[in-house]
């Protein structure tokens, strides 16, 4: 596996969606976009999302692609991660719990119903947007 391709795959759920295997598909970490338009071409080593049309094929690329999203693609990063962040944040909460350390426990505790509170916010935002387009 090459560097590039473990680096996308700590954010992205890749699917192998190709039949010959040529490209692997997932949520884009860049955009807004729903589907799955980001793919990683292992052939080429390269990632391409046919969405926001961000490219590349070093890691130092797609961190900065990362890095350089829109302060509410972060959030959305957010909303469509909750449950494997907040996964994350429970074994420090368990150790916290096991050490009684009340100011760490406090500040994970905090964290997670900030997280949660985001969360739902972008999900009303969603559905309120969202009724747009039904008819
Ligand atoms: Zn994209």
């Amino acid at each position: 596996m090459t560097d590039l391709l473990k680096a996308i795959k700590a954010i992205v759920v890749l699917e192998n969606n190709s039949n010959d295997g040529t490209y692997l598909s997932g949520e884009c970490p860049f955009c807004e976009d729903p589907g799955k338009s980001f793919t990683y071409s292992p052939g080429k080593n390269i990632y391409y999302c046919f969405a926001c049309h961000k490219a590349g094929g070093t890691v130092e690329k797609f961190e900065s692609d990362f890095l350089t999203r829109s302060p509410l693609d972060h959030y959305r990063f957010i909303e469509s991660n909750i449950d494997l962040i907040l996964g994350d944040l429970k074994p420090h909460l368990y150790y916290a719990k096991l050490r009684n350390n009340r100011e760490e426990i406090n500040k994970i505790l905090i964290t997670m119903e900030y997280l949660k509170k985001v969360a739902s916010a972008l999900k009303e935002y969603d559905v309120t947007s969202g009724s747009e387009d039904t008819p």
